[in-house]
């Protein structure tokens, strides 16, 4: 049991994620309904290390719900990553009279919140990336707003694709992980999806492009994970090999912004309200994790143990349906 929390802070970190905004609101408020003053960090470790920090009020979180990004700003932190720069965090941290903080961000940020626990600091995680890659959950935020965001892409390259009768060999983001690339590539009907969680030749897909051409199909798309990445040679194989013309296209960080669908900000709705009842529990050094539908808690440490299984079922959907 910790000594009672008067004061949370809460910082975003890492890449930001569509639902962080909702995400901080919900610890705002959930703070200030049960009388805890809240202090919010710009720029994620680095103001910690900065002491760019300032007391958040219920209208510093106003009209925020429905915005992509994240107004506390957020950041990459080099300095954060030495003992030095974590002993310091946790220092400037209780000398601005902060009992326990809120980590919203990814694996990454998860890893300086476990480090900052390690040097005495109470923390609570929430889980916010559009790749989906932290494996203790089968949520993260974020994800539901990018999908969304690369399936009406990919829906408009279709378009002008079945137009030309072209090929698109298009990149979706995810990092080293296919959740993504495999879902969007299910919803938008792509004939090909190239993940990093599955060994591929090319001449499978040359083969796939062929045997579908000779059953009436006239446009591809051909879905490519960033952990794949080489979006411009593929496109120039398919061309060379099929005849057809290929083009590739990156769909960057569109995929990173856009205002929240309803999925995301209802799941960073309650795991907001989540995070600031544990600390108000006395439960710290937790991360809130999305598990069978349902928002409950885990130890960071072996939350920061665990590793995702990639959803074969979908691959096999996206194969089967696709000829
Ligand atoms: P994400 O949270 O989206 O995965 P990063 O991996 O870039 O993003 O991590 C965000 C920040 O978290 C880093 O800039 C660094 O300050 C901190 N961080 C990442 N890994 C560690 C670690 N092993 N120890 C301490 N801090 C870390």
């Amino acid at each position: 049991m910790v000594n009672e929390i008067k004061t949370i802070g809460v910082l975003t970190s890492g890449g930001d994620a569509p639902g962080m905004n909702a995400a901080l609101r919900a610890v705002v408020r959930t703070g200030l309904h049960y009388g805890k003053k809240v202090i919010g960090i710009y720029n994620g470790y680095k103001g910690l290390l900065e002491n760019d920090m300032k007391e958040l009020t219920y209208r510093d979180v106003s009209g925020i719900i429905n915005r992509g990004g994240t107004v506390l700003k957020t950041a990459r932190c080099k300095e954060f990553l030495t003992p030095a720069g974590v002993q310091k965090a946790a220092d400037n941290a209780r000398a601005a009279g902060i009992d326990a903080l809120v980590v919203l961000g990814g694996d990454g940020s998860f890893r300086g919140a476990l480090a900052l626990s390690q040097h005495g600091f109470p923390v609570v995680g929430i889980p916010c990336t559009i790749d989906n890659d932290i494996g203790c959950s089968d949520y993260t935020i974020g994800f539901d707003t990018a999908l969304n965001t690369a399936c009406d892409a990919i829906d408009k390259i279709r378009d002008t694709c079945s137009s030309h009768d072209r090929c698109s060999v298009v990149e979706v983001m995810g990092r080293n992980a296919g959740y993504l690339a495999i879902n969007v590539a299910v919803a938008t009907g792509a004939e090909v999806c190239l993940l990093p969680e599955k060994k591929f030749d090319l001449t499978d897909i040359m083969d796939k492009i062929k045997e579908t051409t000779e059953k009436g199909k006239t446009h591809f798309i051909v879905v490519v994970a960033e952990g794949i990445g080489g979006i411009e040679f593929i496109a120039k194989t398919i061309e060379k090999q099929t005849g057809i013309a290929t083009r590739p296209s990156n769909l960057g960080y569109i995929q990173r912004g856009g205002s929240p669908t309803v999925k995301d900000r209802v799941v960073a709705s309650k795991m907001g309200l989540k995070a600031v009842s544990l600390l108000l529990e006395g439960k710290t050094n937790r991360v809130v994790i999305y598990k069978d539908t349902n928002i409950v808690d885990l130890d960071i440490v072996e939350a920061l143990s665990l590793q995702k299984d990639f959803d074969n079922e979908l691959v096999d959907v996206a194969e089967i349906l696709t000829y």
